[in-house]
């Protein structure tokens, strides 16, 4: 404020006090002020010739203590800027590694209140990964999502191309003798610095490498859908309770914001009691050699590849299993595409209480990924529901005579650190993950169940199963 201050006196002065001191903030406002007197000075010295030496100290980097709040610094060709004092306002900087430290407030309640400071460990204290498979989900999401984890680092690579591997490596700073070659995976074991292993292969080796990562002794992430069938789930969890190693599904949209706080208004009833949703996750493939097409290596098409978003967020929300499903199947005949694996499939399941959700997935059409939660009183409509990224949430009730539609904003996460995050926690506080085994399983054993009802064509019952969130662990700490 000084340095305004002793700005305008001296531009008034130099400028004949054409206006008033009052009216010049009243238009400019103080900072514009600020840097319009600056711009003045300049013109009105270099007008009169009469440089001002001691307003040009033009040296930067001085330390706070020696600057002099009324130095005014030469910008390259002349014009001034003003100097401030260095300060640090008021704070509160907790000892505990976990509790955020606390800047002056300046926000008055009218607005949505900012997230607190973020608590990122010390590198030397997260939890060091194994990323197998240097595909797209690794490449364009995974190692970049690192950049926004608090308790999780990348450490070790596994690949079939020592190309990729040594790039890869050099990228993102992991030792080349860290980077291990598909025959070497099980030498994971003897790298310290390694403490989980997140899966990211074609589907039908997530059972293969859960069981030869579990003898590993390190815990282990796998990417959805779990596996191809019920029995290799079963065996992947027997495998690492056997060798007391943890293991999560990456359920990204568990960890997501928005999706959780649909999850929160559907359990706390803001709308009245749920009815029906309805989900629905498209894409468009045009390779029928990849291994998405290929029945072996991805056990199904669009099913479960993208519309297991449908089926798992669906439990998600409501938070109960399903006692019945019924699908309905279709591939285009001479389509390559769809030789092996189905281009879509619609599907309707029965939930306790009359509950049902209608889905869609389909992999030959525009991407599109929404749902729509239909309550006794209102709905809430998940746009991007199921997307890296973009959700945007509308609701709509009725208050007296208007039809009231709101679109909700709320502070977006990195959903891959967000879960990755959620896994270190887990494995340093030992805590069973939120997304464990038993949610890929029950997930695995609907979607037999919804194949078995498409090609038989009649409903399929599932075994019944009480209570909420019974195949979740514990909530995780996100934030
Ligand atoms: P991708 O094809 O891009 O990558 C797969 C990787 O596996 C490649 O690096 C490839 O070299 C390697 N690989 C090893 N053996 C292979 C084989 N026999 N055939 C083909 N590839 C082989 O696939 P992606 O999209 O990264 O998917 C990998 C896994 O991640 C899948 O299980 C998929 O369902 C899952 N995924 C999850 C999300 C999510 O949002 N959570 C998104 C995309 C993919």
């Amino acid at each position: 404020m000084s340095v305004t201050n002793d700005l305008l006196n001296t531009v008034l002065r130099h400028a004949g006090q054409e206006v008033s001191r009052k009216e010049f903030l009243n238009l400019a406002g103080r900072g514009l002020a600020a840097s319009v007197a600056a711009g003045t000075l300049a013109a009105c010295q270099e007008k009169t010739g009469a440089a001002n030496a001691a307003a040009t100290t033009p040296t930067t980097g001085t330390p706070a203590a020696q600057v002099d709040a009324n130095t005014v610094y030469a910008a390259p060709g002349g014009p001034q800027v003003p100097s401030s004092e260095a300060v640090s306002p008021p704070a509160k900087v907790p000892a505990a590694a976990d509790k955020p430290i606390e800047l002056e407030a300046w926000k008055s309640d009218v607005d949505p209140k900012s997230p607190p400071t973020p608590t990122p460990l010390p590198p030397d204290q997260r939890v060091g990964y194994a990323l197998v498979g240097l595909g797209h989900l690794t490449l364009e999401e995974l190692l970049p999502a690192f950049g926004a984890c608090k308790k999780s680092k990348p450490v070790a690579l596994v690949s079939g191309s020592p190309e990729k591997l040594a790039k890869v490596a050099k990228q993102y700073g992991i030792k080349p003798t860290s980077c291990y070659s598909y025959a070497d995976y099980d030498k994971l074991k003897d790298n310290p610095e390694v403490q989980a292993i997140y899966i990211v292969l074609p589907n039908s080796m997530h059972a293969e490498y859960v069981l030869r990562g579990a003898k590993t002794g390190k815990h282990i992430l796998c990417e959805k859908p779990m596996a191809n069938s019920v029995r290799e789930c079963e065996l992947m969890i027997a495998a690492c309770k056997e060798a007391k190693v943890k293991l999560m599904i990456a359920y990204r949209i568990q960890y997501e914001p928005y999706n959780r706080l649909v999850r929160d208004m559907v359990r706390g009833e803001k709308f009245g009691k749920v009815k029906y949703i309805q989900a629905q996750n498209s894409q468009s493939s045009a390779n029928p050699d990849h291994w998405r097409h290929k029945k072996a290596l991805a056990g199904g098409g669009a099913l479960p590849d993208i519309g297991l978003y449908c089926l798992n967020t669906s439990r998600f929300l409501l938070g109960t299993e399903p006692t019945e499903v019924f699908g309905y199947m279709h591939s285009t005949p001479g389509n390559p595409l769809f030789k092996e694996v189905e281009e879509m499939m619609s599907w309707q399941m029965r939930f306790p209480n009359g509950v049902l959700v209608s889905a869609i997935t389909h992999y030959d059409t525009h991407d599109s990924r929404f749902y729509r939660v239909n309550a006794e009183r209102g709905w809430l409509h998940l746009d991007n529901g199921y997307a890296y990224r973009g959700q945007q949430l509308t609701t709509s009730h009725a208050e007296g005579p208007a039809k009231m539609q709101n679109q909700l904003t709320i502070g977006a996460n990195n959903q891959f650190a967000a879960e990755m995050d959620h896994f270190s926690e887990c494995i340093l506080e030992n805590k069973p993950p939120h997304t464990p085994g038993e949610e890929g399983l029950q997930d695995q054993r609907i979607m037999e169940a919804i194949y078995q009802s498409a090609r038989e064509g009649r409903p399929v019952k599932l075994p019944p199963v009480s209570g909420t969130d019974v195949f979740r662990g514990p909530e995780p700490k996100l934030g």
